[in-house]
C-alpha cells in the first residue's frame, strides 16, 4: 500500500515524503479514505500506531480548499491533555507544510490573550483542551456554527480525566451536519454509548484489539516493597543501560519527591505535571527529545502527549490504579517496529490493581525470578550489563552533586533514602519490614534515620 493510492492531493504527498513515510500505517490505510469520502470514523487505536497522522492528513487535505471565517473555525479537535494537543499541532504543522492553513491552540497555560486574537483573525483549525474551549466559547470569543470536522481524541482519557461533560456541552454547540472522528485506545463501555450520540454509522476502525500490547515491548514485573522502590529503580536504571526512560508516578507529588532523589543520586532526570507552568513543560519535553535530559519523572497526564522517538524504557514506578493508564504508559516505547521495555515495580499492596492490569491485557505480565532481582544489586556480566557499558554506561547520569553515588555490588544493607525524603503512609507502614529484598537486614537505626526527617 501507497501514501499515493489514498486520495490525498499533491502538496500533502510531498509532506508526508518529507516527513520521510514510505507507506502508511494500517489504522491510516483505513481512515484516510473514509475521512475523505465524508463518513465518520470511529478509530479504536493506541499510541504509536499513527492514529494521529489518520485523520489529520484528510482534514488538511479536505481544509484545503476554503479559509476560516474570523472566531469561526471549521475543524475542532478536542484533546484531553496540553501535551498531546502540542503534538497534533506539530502534525498539522509538519503536513500542512506545502498548505496555508491557520491554527490555534487552546490549552490552559498558555495567554489567552494571543489565542483570542489568532480566532479574531478566523483559523481553519482549532486544537484544544475542553476546558479552555468552553471558557474561550462562554466569554463569546468563539462561535462553533462552522465547524466541519469534530476531532475527539483519546476518548478514554477524557473519561478518566471527568471531561466527558464538557465534551458533550462542546459537541451540543456544534452544527449536526459534521464529519466526526473519535479515537480510543480503549472502548469502555462508557464511550461505546458516546459513540452512539456522537457518530453517525462510523467506519470502525481498530488497528489493534482493545489493550492489547505491541508485540515490540517486553514487559517485566519486579516485586519490591515501599522501602526498596527508589533503590530499585536505581539499580534497573543502571542494570537496563538504557538511552532514555519514562518514569510514572500516579501523583504529582511522588513525582517531584522521586525526581529530586534520581538527581540526588545523579542522574539527569526532570519531573513533568499538570501544575508545573506550561513553558517549563515545554522547555522539559524539549530537552528530553534532544537527549539532555534522559529520565522523565511524569505523572498520567503529563505523560500522554509524549512521542519520544526511540523511547527505549518505560518504567512503571507506581502500579497504575487503572489499567487502562498501564497501556498507555508503556505504549510510549516499543514505536514504530522498534524494540522497547516496560518495567513496573510491585509492592505486595498492589497485587489487585496488577490482577486488574494483567485481566486487561489478556496475559500476565512476567515476573522477574526472584534470583534474578537479587543480581540487579550486582555489576554482574549479564546480557543486559554488557548492554549497559556498549550503549550509555554512565550517560544516564551526571556527576552527583549532594550525595556520593552508590558503589553497585557492593553487599551493603539497605540503602537509606536521601534525608529529606519525607515519610509517607506506605513506607511507614513498611517500618516493621526488617529485611529487604535488595540487600541484608536493615539496621534499626537507618530505618530510624530514614524514617524521621
Ligand atoms: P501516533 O500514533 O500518531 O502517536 O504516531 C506515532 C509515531 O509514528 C509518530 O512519531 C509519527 O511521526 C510516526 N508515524 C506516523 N505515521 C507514520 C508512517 N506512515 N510511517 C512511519 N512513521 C509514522
Amino acid at each position: 500500500m501507497s501514501f499515493n493510492n489514498l486520495g490525498l492531493g499533491a502538496n500533502i504527498l510531498n509532506a508526508i515524503k518529507d516527513a520521510g513515510y514510505t507507506e502508511p500505517t494500517p489504522i491510516q490505510s483505513q481512515a484516510i479514505p473514509a475521512v475523505l469520502n465524508g463518513t465518520d470514523v470511529l478509530g479504536c487505536a493506541q499510541t504509536g500506531t499513527g492514529k494521529t497522522a489518520s485523520f489529520t492528513l484528510p482534514i488538511i487535505e479536505r481544509l484545503s480548499k476554503g479559509r476560516g471565517r474570523a472566531r469561526m473555525p471549521r475543524s475542532l479537535i478536542l484533546t484531553p491533555t496540553r501535551e498531546l494537543a502540542t503534538q497534533i499541532s506539530e502534525n498539522f504543522v509538519t503536513y500542512g507544510k506545502y498548505e496555508k492553513l491557520s491554527m490555534a491552540l487552546l490549552i490552559g497555560g498558555v495567554s489567552a490573550e494571543e489565542q483570542q486574537k489568532r480566532l479574531t483573525r478566523g483559523v481553519d483549525v482549532l486544537i484544544a483542551t475542553p476546558g479552555r474551549l468552553l471558557d474561550l466559547f462562554d466569554r463569546g470569543s468563539l462561535l462553533l456554527n462552522d465547524v466541519k470536522f469534530l476531532v475527539i481524541d483519546e476518548a478514554d482519557r477524557m473519561l478518566d480525566m471527568g471531561f466527558i461533560p464538557d465534551v458533550e456541552k462542546i459537541v451540543g454547540c456544534l452544527p449536526k451536519e459534521r464529519q466526526t472522528m473519535m479515537f480510543s485506545a480503549t472502548m469502555p463501555d462508557e464511550i461505546r454509548k458516546l459513540t452512539k450520540t456522537f457518530l453517525t454509522n462510523p467506519t470502525e476502525i481498530t488497528v489493534a484489539p482493545p489493550a492489547t500490547i505491541a508485540s515490540t515491548v517486553t514487559e517485566s514485573l519486579i516485586e519490591v516493597t515501599p522501602r526498596s522502590k527508589n533503590k530499585a529503580l536505581r539499580e534497573l536504571l543502571k542494570r537496563e543501560g538504557l538511552l532514555n526512560a519514562l518514569i510514572f508516578c500516579n501523583r504529582k507529588k511522588d513525582v517531584d519527591v522521586l525526581n529530586r532523589s534520581l538527581r540526588r543520586y545523579g542522574f539527569l532526570s526532570a519531573p513533568l505535571h499538570g501544575d508545573m507552568a506550561q513553558s517549563a513543560r515545554e522547555t522539559t519535553l524539549q530537552k528530553f527529545k534532544t537527549g539532555d535530559i534522559k529520565l522523565l519523572v511524569a505523572t498520567d497526564v503529563a505523560g500522554r502527549g509524549i512521542d519520544v522517538e526511540s523511547l527505549t524504557h518505560v518504567f512503571n514506578y507506581d502500579v497504575p490504579l487503572h489499567a487502562e493508564d498501564y497501556v498507555h504508559r508503556i505504549g510510549r516505547t516499543g514505536r514504530a517496529g522498534k524494540h522497547g521495555f516496560a518495567f513496573m515495580l510491585v509492592c505486595p499492596e498492589d497485587s489487585r490493581y496488577v490482577e486488574a492490569i494483567n485481566k486487561l491485557i489478556g496475559h500476565e505480565i512476567r515476573s522477574e525470578s526472584k534470583a534474578t532481582q537479587q543480581k540487579i544489586n550486582k555489576p554482574q556480566s549479564t546480557t543486559r550489563q554488557g548492554k549497559a557499558n556498549s550503549v550509555t554506561g554512565s550517560s544516564l547520569t551526571s556527576q552527583p552533586k549532594t550525595v556520593p553515588r552508590p558503589k553497585i555490588g557492593k553487599a551493603t544493607p539497605s540503602e537509606p533514602e536521601p534525608r529529606n525524603v519525607r515519610p509517607s503512609p506506605s513506607n511507614l507502614r513498611d517500618n516493621s519490614i526488617s529485611e529487604t529484598k535488595w540487600g541484608g537486614p536493615v539496621p534499626a537505626f537507618l530505618l530510624k534515620k530514614t524514617l524521621i526527617p
